[in-house]
């Protein structure tokens, strides 16, 4: 083996920087949709519209009709570390937005070809300003409020991480999967994907879940569902609340492709929630059938710490075995109880 040579220890360049965190939130363009949807979401916007060639490795767009960003901010918007959601420790403790770590745009913005247009409610800033990413060249544009975020060339410059994608079709496909775990979220904004000029999918606001719930997933999984709704407290006196939708036993699956668990909004891939339902059938469900389900979980935000993981995937709860046993009993009683129109008995 060679033998080691002490090297000075520098700082590494902030582009590189943002190139290695980009490693930890963008494994393929549907990481890309996820973390721009979550924008739009958390400006409000009522309407996002997806826009994606080859699968998103030529071009992601995501256009949303939310606040804005002031024109003397779109640079700092790409900036590592910069962000309007949180300004201090206490405000990440509580924190209600699905961003706050202010890393995702500079991260994606380092490994592709990043264009901003966007259009704040402020009079002052006209009609709409663009920023080239790499030039930094900013232009007027006409358009209305809200921001249109254009990502083209994914993984230009991490040929190593460009080879591990799959073909278009694949890559779509989990691109339309990261915005329907978000509609499903959020039933009262509408959103739109297309693909190479085309319309693949498209769900309107929607009155409620349910409605979403059908849009999405199908009518099937609410006529194999029931639904639940419930509340306990928590030692600490916080409320813990599940609702949402439970299939019932024969609608169980080989695979586990329709269960969805969310904290207070956040889709999560949570081994607690995921434990907690799965006990919940355990006697109704036999064999390595999955059930289908669509929780959402909503808790006091200080009780849960979201920032576990870069992707935000992950949570820790500071009450595991209360938010176990909450959901596991709300999922036991909603199957429970006797199902609207269904028969109860052969008496008269
Ligand atoms: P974070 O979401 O963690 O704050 P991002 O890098 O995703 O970090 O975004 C940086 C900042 O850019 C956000 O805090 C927000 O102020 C602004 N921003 C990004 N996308 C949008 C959008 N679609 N609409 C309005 N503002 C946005
Ligand atoms: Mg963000």
């Amino acid at each position: 083996a060679p033998a080691a040579q002490r090297r000075p220890i520098r700082e590494l360049p902030d582009e590189l920087v943002s190139q290695i965190a980009a490693g930890e939130v963008v494994e393929r363009p549907a990481s890309v949709v996820r973390e721009l949807v979550d924008n739009a979401l958390d400006a409000g916007a009522r309407q996002i519209v997806v826009r994606l060639l080859a699968g998103g490795v030529r071009l992601i767009s995501v256009e949303d009709d939310g606040l804005g960003i002031a024109s003397d901010e779109l640079a700092l918007a790409l900036r590592r570390h910069a962000t309007s959601k949180i300004a201090s420790l206490a405000e990440l403790e509580t924190v209600g937005t699905m961003g706050f770590r202010g890393e995702a745009l500079a991260a994606i913005h380092s490994i592709s070809e990043l264009t901003l247009h966007s259009r704040s409610s402020q009079a002052a800033d006209g009609g709409g300003w663009s920023l080239d990413g790499r030039s930094g060249e900013l232009r007027p544009v006409a358009r209305g409020v809200g921001t249109t975020v254009e990502v083209r060339e994914l993984f230009f410059a991490t040929p190593a991480r460009r080879k591990f994608l799959k073909t278009d079709a694949t890559e779509l496909a989990h691109c339309i999967e990261a915005v329907r775990r978000h509609a499903l979220a959020r039933p009262e904004v509408g959103f739109a994907i297309w693909h190479e000029g085309k319309l693949v999918e498209q769900w309107r606001p929607a009155a409620s879940l349910d409605a979403r719930l059908a849009d999405t997933l199908g009518a099937d999984f609410i006529e194999r569902s029931v639904a639940v709704d419930s509340e306990s407290r928590a030692a600490n006196g916080s409320t813990i609340r599940v609702r949402g939708r439970a299939g019932i036993p024969d609608a169980a699956r080989a695979r586990g492709d329709q269960q969805f668990c969310y904290v207070n909004g956040r889709f999560v891939r949570d081994k607690v929630l995921m434990h907690a339902a799965r006990s919940a059938y355990e006697d109704v469900l036999h064999g390595q059938r999955q059930p289908i389900y669509a929780l959402y979980l909503e808790i006091d935000p200080a009780r849960v710490d979201v920032n576990v993981h870069p992707t935000k995937i992950e949570v820790r709860f500071r009450e595991s075995r209360e938010v176990h046993q909450a959901v596991r009993h709300a999922i036991e009683d909603a199957l429970a109880a006797p199902r609207a129109g269904q028969a109860t008995g052969a008496v008269g």
